[in-house]
């Protein structure tokens, strides 16, 4: 169970995919990348990182906004459909998820009844379908209604297409930390995960969201406030 993310002014890919690496410590029987670039694409499969990487051959992965994944089930078996990222029906938002959705069942019952059709049998794909539900045209607003219904813990990391210059971050009880290079704004799970981008880190708190673009990192509370945070330089090499 691993988180990446990338916004920057290089491509997404080579990150994401040497952080996941980094996390395997972590453990995972699953991963998955999306790579936003006009559409979204998103490859994902049950077993270690090199299945991913071969899948990958197929598939034009450049862009420079993407997320990754490494996924220890909890809801759903290891496969290919429940392995992360998941998107929403129109392919228009993708979400990673570290953590466990305690209300999942009745958000899907929910949803269900809203229309929704879903893909896997994860908790974390409600996320996703709550992010399309609230979605009005303005993202942070609709992690914010979002996070309001969903009890549990969290690490997210979110891209859409009508918001191409961004990745939305949050997280409760499930680590997130998020980096700032020269030219780029990069989160993972851990910090090892950025240390060969970056020493320069910010650690978000239960609750907390934030903005990621290419030159700037936004944070906000839970109810959406901007607020400040304190940069931290990593004092060794790792
Ligand atoms: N609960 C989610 C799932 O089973 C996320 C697991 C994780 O943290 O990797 O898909």
């Amino acid at each position: 169970c691993g988180i990446t993310a990338y916004c920057g002014n290089g491509e997404a890919l080579p990150f994401l995919m040497q952080g996941l690496a980094k996390l395997e410590y972590r453990g995972y029987d699953s991963a998955g990348v999306t790579v936003l670039n006009n559409v979204l694409t998103t490859v994902k499969c049950k077993g270690r990182l090199k299945n991913l990487e071969e899948k990958l051959k197929d598939h034009d992965m450049t862009g420079h906004v993407g997320i990754g994944h490494t996924r220890w089930a909890t809801h759903g078996i290891p496969s290919n459909l429940n392995s992360h990222p998941h998107t929403n029906p129109s392919n228009t938002i993708s979400i990673v998820h570290n953590g466990i959705i305690e209300n999942y069942r009745e958000l899907k019952d929910i949803l269900l009844e809203k229309g929704y059709s879903f893909q896997s049998e994860t908790d974390s794909e409600v996320v996703v379908m709550c992010l399309d539900y609230f979605y009005e045209g303005d993202l942070l607003e609709a992690v914010k209604k979002t996070l309001n219904c969903i009890d549990g813990s969290y690490a997210l990391c979110i891209v859409s297409t009508e918001h191409p210059d961004e990745v939305v971050v949050a997280k409760k009880a499930s680590p997130l930390v998020i980096g700032r290079t020269e030219d780029a704004s990069v989160a993972a799970s851990d910090i090892p995960a950025l240390l060969a981008y970056t020493k320069d880190v910010y650690f978000l708190d239960d609750l907390e969201m934030a903005v990621l673009k290419k030159d700037s990192i936004t944070f906000y509370n839970k109810d959406g406030k901007e607020i400040t945070k304190e940069m931290t330089t990593i004092p060794y090499d790792m």
